[in-house]
């Protein structure tokens, strides 16, 4: 602690030396003057002072003893006489007293024999008085100056806490304990933190640094294991801690620095329920704390509070920005900037990309709580598979990736691989029954040079895809073979979307009919693209690339205007036509906002009734996002435009999600249909859907007819709309003329002669 003294060097003692110098002058025959501090300098706060007439020494000596000794047992003091090696001394002591009362020290005149008169006595007292108006002057003065420099203190520390962040937060922490630390003259100052789940003081921080012996017996301490740390768990108010009945403490802290402790000081860093931890300070030594020191440091530690809860909501945020949720693996975004760090090192790195076989079957069959769980158990598996230099995310869905250091070569990582497969493959048991599943996995080793992470994850998502259509269950190796089929696909990205936005796309029609009577009853658009250099591509040949570049979506854009254009085209020349278009929307194209109200301009454009159009969607598109394709579809509903479910069968929509769904169609995916005659697997699925069509009501068109025979067992089945090769190709609108002014085609061409429609009476779909 600062002594009064030390902080106002000179003023108490000037005035000690002037009022024995005065005192010498205006009392006559004065052999000692003397001005005695109590015991406790501290307190007393000057500078003891005396003068003594020469070789009456010894007398000071004596009398200063007397003095002492009665100031440490009692205040009031006046007058005394004793006797000196044989000498009587009449001695006149005059309290020196702070305003409060509290004797500090007093003021001594002594001469020898001579009873002191009253004029002496009353000039001594006068002196006295002036004595301890100054040293209160001197103690006030100084309480302030002691107050600025805590608030000083308190202020320098608020805006080294302000600017720390999670980075720097030790550094900062440790520099306040340094501060204060030496501020406040302590041996020892550390923060300590209460973990109260696990019942342990935690150190944070500390100054000095010491040698730290392992293990650290101040490091982790058990709240139990000692009263001292138990007494800060909820610890609410400071505490003074002495040497009396803490000796394991004092014990514990010998043995952590080699020093024993004499007195120590801990403020709680207090959270409203609970007690952060502590801010603690040793002193070797006797130390005497003020009431404004303690209230600064508890300032300084609700600072610190304050400090750790915007860490700690930095940190979370952080956490959540880098980690997925469910897992609690790594996420997209962290799994980049690992690879950019590795790329940028150039550490050689494998990438390993996968996605389990047919999650979503799972995640349909077994509920979405059990699917999660998968994802939570392969996630567990992956984490403690891999080995510490490896990183795993979850880039969300059922895709995981994993990046492996220090690869070794090809060989090596496809052997990682299907380790991993096989962990990943193990059974998870669900309340007994056990499920089994496998992951593909597309592999790709960085290569020096390419710093691009996004390129690489785009090649190992290549190779995933590539394992997936060799069969699943394995993994790939992304090579020159796939590199050469992702440069010509980036090489038709780049042409296509030339032609999207210059002229380059058309659209063909395809004719739906009635199967029993060949009446027109629809056209189907279907894309095309005028190649440069390979002529009239069909939309097989191209759709996939644009879905995977999102260009699908300025691509539906024109395809949807275009056929709303040639619809009323066709409505001007045959107005007796009740003509419908179906127009193919692909997923991209449910997820962009602003779909319903585009719909809804080119209808008014055109002046075309709602009904005249549909909309054929894949059950891809239901289900990616089905709250959003819900309210489409409302909206479509809402301006009359009919929804057709295109391929229906091949990807797994459930019954119930279609219930809810505002559809008009199911179109039988040209798969089934064509295996209708020969797979009775496939004519079991037409006619499930035939009779699920029926049961909601939905109207069943059969696509990809080929045979008359395909015809005859549609017919059979119930089903009376179709589309197909054998009917009519897609054509130009000037090749689809005739059939338009027919108003039909004639079916009876493709019936082999002697088949009869069945009756008329039966469902019309
Ligand atoms: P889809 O909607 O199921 O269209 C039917 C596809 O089958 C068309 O191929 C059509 O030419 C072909 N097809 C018709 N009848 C037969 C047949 O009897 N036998 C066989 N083997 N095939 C037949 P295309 O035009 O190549 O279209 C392929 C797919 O591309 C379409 O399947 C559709 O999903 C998509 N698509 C076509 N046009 C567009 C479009 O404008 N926008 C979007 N988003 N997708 C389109
Ligand atoms: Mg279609
Ligand atoms: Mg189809």
């Amino acid at each position: 602690m600062t002594e009064i003294n030390d902080m106002t060097p000179g003023v108490a003692g000037l005035q000690t030396r002037l009022v024995i110098e005065t005192i010498t002058q205006v009392v006559p025959g004065a052999e000692i003057v003397e001005i005695v501090a109590s015991l406790d300098e501290s307190i007393s706060g000057f500078d003891a002072e005396s003068w003594a007439a020469p070789g009456t020494e010894h007398a000071l000596v004596h009398i200063r003893k007397r003095v002492v000794g009665i100031l440490g047992v009692q205040n009031a003091i006046s007058s005394f006489s004793c006797v000196v090696s044989g000498v009587a001394w009449g001695v006149l002591v005059e309290p020196i007293a702070l305003q409060d009362g509290a004797v500090i020290g007093a003021l001594v005149v002594a001469r020898q024999g001579r009873v002191w008169s009253s004029r002496e006595r009353a000039l001594t007292r006068a002196f006295g008085g002036l004595l301890s108006h100054t040293v209160t002057l001197a103690s006030r003065e100084s309480a302030l100056l002691d107050q600025r420099r805590l608030d000083e203190l308190v202020g320098m520390v608020a805006e080294r806490l302000m600017s720390a962040s999670s980075r720097t937060r030790q550094d900062v922490l440790t520099w306040t304990t340094r501060v204060l630390a030496e501020f406040l003259g302590a041996d020892v100052a550390f923060l300590r933190r209460n973990d109260h789940q696990r019942g342990l003081s935690i150190l944070e921080a500390e100054w000095p640094p010491r040698d730290i012996p392992s293990p650290d017996p101040l490091g982790e301490v058990p709240f139990d294991a000692d009263p001292v740390f138990a007494a800060t768990k909820n610890l609410r108010k400071p505490y003074l801690a002495g040497v009396d009945g803490e000796v394991d403490y004092l014990e514990r802290v010998e043995k952590g620095s080699g020093v024993p402790l004499v007195g120590g000081a801990c403020v709680p860093l207090l959270l409203s329920e609970s007690t952060w931890g502590v801010l603690g300070f040793l002193h070797f030594g006797l130390h005497k704390w003020t009431v404004e020191e303690l209230s600064a440091l508890q300032a300084i530690a609700s600072m610190l509070v304050q400090l750790q809860a915007r860490i700690d909501a930095e940190e979370r945020t952080e956490y959540i920005a880098l980690h997925d949720d469910l897992t609690g693996l790594p996420n997209r975004r962290s799994l980049l900037r690992e690879l950019e760090v590795r790329l940028a090192a150039n550490r050689e790195t494998a990438i390993l990309f996968f996605d389990l076989d047919r999650f979503k079957v799972m995640n349909d069959f077994l509920g979405h709580a059990s699917g999660d769980r998968v994802l939570t158990t392969i996630a567990d598996r992956i984490r403690t598979s891999i080995r510490p230099n490896d990183f795993a995310a979850r880039l969300g869905g059922d895709e995981f990736v994993i990046l492996v250091g220090d690869v070794g070569g090809e060989m090596e990582v496809a052997a990682t691989a299907y380790r991993l497969l096989g962990v990943i493959g193990e059974p998870i048991d669900f309340a007994g029954q056990e499920v089994t599943h496998t992951a593909s996995i597309g592999i790709v080793l960085s290569t020096p040079g390419v710093k691009n992470g996004i390129e690489l994850l785009g090649w190992a998502d290549v190779a995933l895809y590539a394992a997936k259509r060799q069969g699943r269950n394995q993994a790939v190796v992304f090579d020159e073979v796939l590199r050469e089929s992702v440069s010509e696909r980036s090489r038709t990205e780049l042409t296509l979307r030339e032609a999207i936005e210059g002229d380059g796309l058309r659209l063909h029609y395809q004719p739906e009919v009635d199967l029993r009577t060949g009446k027109l009853l629809a056209v189907e658009a279907l894309v095309r693209w005028q190649h440069p250099t390979r002529g009239l591509l069909p939309a097989s040949a191209f759709i996939t690339v644009a879905e995977e570049t999102g260009l699908v979506v300025d691509m539906g854009r024109w395809v949807f205007a275009e056929a709303c254009r040639q619809l009323a085209a066709w409505r001007r020349e045959y107005p007796d036509l009740p003509l419908v278009v179906r127009v193919n929307m692909s997923p991209a194209q449910f997820v962009i906002s602003g779909l319903v109200e585009f719909v809804e301009n080119c209808l008014r454009v055109h002046r075309i009734p709602g009904e005249r159009l549909c909309i054929e969607m894949t059950e891809h598109a239901v289900l990616q996002e089905p709250e959003q394709t819900a309210r489409i579809l409302q909206g479509f509903q809402a301006l009359g435009v009919e929804v057709a479910i295109d391929d229906f069968g091949t990807g797994y929509a459930s019954f119930t999600e279609l219930k809810h769904l505002p559809v008009n169609f199911l179109k039988l995916d040209q798969t089934f249909v064509q295996g209708i005659n020969s797979d009775p697997s496939d004519k079991a699925i037409v006619e499930a859907i035939i009779q699920l069509g029926r049961a909601l009501d939905l109207g069943v068109i059969a696509e990809g007819i080929e045979t008359s025979a395909t015809i005859d067992k549609l017919l059979e089945l119930g089903c009376h709309r179709g589309q197909g090769y054998l009917m009519s190709v897609p054509m130009s609108p000037d090749e689809l003329a005739p059939v338009l002014r027919a108003g039909a085609i004639e079916i009876s061409k493709f019936r082999p002669a002697g088949k009869v429609a069945p009756a008329l009476s039966e469902r019309s779909l």
